[in-house]
């Protein structure tokens, strides 16, 4: 699981540790707080092929699919 922020920042791990992480992340990046609602909306979209991705590689990712 991965997810990148609409700033650029990416974090990886479990679900659990995504939403805390993106949750910190958005207080102190974005003085912002994020719902783990939220949260999920980002990692479908960050997790899902498409257009939006295109771009951004990262070959430690192969064994994931
Ligand atoms: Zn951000």
């Amino acid at each position: 699981m991965e997810v990148t922020c609409r700033c650029g920042w990416t974090t990886r791990g479990s679900k659990a540790d995504i939403i805390a992480t993106v949750q910190e992340h958005g207080r102190s990046a974005h003085q912002q707080e994020i719902t783990p609602a939220e949260v999920r909306a980002i990692w479908r979209m960050a997790d899902a092929p498409g257009p939006g991705r295109a771009g951004r590689t990262s070959g430690m990712d192969a064994a994931k699919k």
